[in-house]
């Protein structure tokens, strides 16, 4: 016969845990699946093996959606101090890192074994491994066919997460239900990835591998409807097939295929003015006076590739030639050629379109019971721990509304 809940949470990563906890410590009777054969893989593997868990300046500026606003409300009432009092109650040392971003000092493995004890609490009944076929509305409810056996739901609520990081379990399971229910989608693509870049005008760059600066990067003007606009200051790292590091997964989820981002690789110079003031006293070659303020390899790589000869003197460049070299430095578009994919991406942007779901609860809003939470939505977070605060108030906003439901 098959088996009765209130409520079934499909994927057990970090939405899924804390909507399950929430709504089962409330007095809901919650089965929890997942198709892994290990609980939450991309817990594990966050911010290193140490979790970036959250950030305290967590906020819907820090998003990006087609409706910026919609991550408001759960943004709000389950705030980062919020879980921050959940791992201090459970005595897990942290720091701060960067800019907000708090991680735990020992290990991830501490957030997964936290998490579990919350569902443990509330009395989550687990199904894992187990895989879901097929989910199908009831006159009342929902019933969900897996492969140990069919259940039969009130509610369910879907936290399958993204396309990234396909290897440990990434599928497009949340994606088909919102289809299959007739809800429109945002169209997915990798974000927080590196770039990759090829052809000639990057050949002077290939042996570059493993330098790592501080930079500004942009997107290049935003052009028409729909066009973001990033803006970060991060560190960037040249590697074998292109960039990467924080600038570049931050300015990845801004990017378009086909146009350029624009690099500022020494944000604190203005280097064409700097240059040419120092023309009157400083008579080194070109090369060794870039080589002050930049890698010297990486100084040698620009010059070549914009037609310079590193050997040349400062004083006999004209002016208008050290403005030219300024840009390259200051004001450098390069046109990405692609990115690593889902294979390397740390989220995957767009997901179910926010305007079929209520921001207070999460429910779709054409399909009575049925709620999605965490990655699956298009909502994404900056690199920082944003990602998993969403994960926690989305998770939060359905586990409440399932409760009061
Ligand atoms: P997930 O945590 O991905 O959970 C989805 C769950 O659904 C998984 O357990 C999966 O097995 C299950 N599932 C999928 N398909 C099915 C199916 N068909 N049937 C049953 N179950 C299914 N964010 C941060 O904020 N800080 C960080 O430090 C950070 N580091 C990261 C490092 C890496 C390498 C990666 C890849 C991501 C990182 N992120 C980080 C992003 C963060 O991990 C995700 O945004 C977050 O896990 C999303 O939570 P979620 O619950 O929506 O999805």
């Amino acid at each position: 016969m098959a088996k009765q809940y209130d409520v079934a949470v499909i994927g057990a990563g970090a939405a899924g845990m804390m909507c399950a906890a929430v709504a089962a410590q409330q007095g809901k009777h919650v089965v929890l699946i997942d198709h892994a054969g290990k609980l939450a893989e991309k817990i594990r593997i966050s911010g290193g093996g140490r979790c970036n868990f959250t950030n305290i300046n967590a906020g819907p500026q820090n998003y990006l959606s087609q409706n910026p606003h919609f991550c408001k409300s759960a943004l709000s009432r389950y705030t980062a101090q919020d879980f921050l009092a959940l791992v201090k109650k459970y005595r897990i040392s942290h720091h701060e890192k960067h800019k907000g971003q708090l991680f735990c000092n020992d290990s991830a493995e501490q957030i997964i074994a936290m998490l579990r004890a919350e569902c443990d609490a509330g009395g989550v009944e687990w199904r894992m491994p187990c895989k879901v076929v097929d989910v199908q509305k009831r006159e009342t409810g929902f019933s969900i066919d897996t492969d140990g056996g069919e259940l039969l739901v009130d509610s369910v609520v879907v936290a399958t997460g993204g396309l990234s990081i396909p290897k440990i379990g990434a599928t497009d399971l949340g994606y088909r239900i919102a289809r299959q229910f007739d809800l429109k989608l945002v169209e997915t693509r990798p974000g927080l990835v590196p770039l990759t870049f090829d052809g000639p005008s990057w050949e002077p760059f290939v042996p570059l591998a493993g330098i790592a600066l501080e930079v500004e990067v942009s997107t290049g003007s935003a052009k028409g409807k729909g066009s973001l606009r990033g803006h970060f200051r991060e560190d960037l790292l040249f590697t074998h097939r292109g960039l990467s590091g924080p600038a570049i997964l931050q300015i990845s989820s801004y990017w378009q295929p086909g146009t350029p981002i624009v690099l500022d690789l020494l944000p604190e110079m203005d280097v064409a003015e700097t240059l040419i003031g120092l023309k009157k006293t400083e008579k080194k070659q070109l090369g060794n006076v870039l080589a002050q303020w930049l890698p010297a390899r990486l100084a040698e790589g620009l010059l070549t590739a914009n037609g310079f000869d590193p050997a040349a003197r400062l004083p006999d460049m004209a002016d208008a030639k050290l403005r030219k070299l300024g840009d390259a430095i200051n004001r450098w578009a390069i046109v990405p050629t692609g990115s690593e994919g889902y294979r390397k991406a740390e989220v995957t942007l767009g997901g179910v379109d926010t305007k079929e779901l209520s921001q207070q609860t999460m429910m779709a809003n054409k399909v009575p019971g049925l709620y999605f939470i965490g990655e699956t939505v298009d909502v994404t977070g900056w690199l920082g721990g944003y990602n998993f605060q969403w994960a926690w108030a989305s998770g939060v906003a359905a586990g409440l509304a399932l409760a009061n439901g």
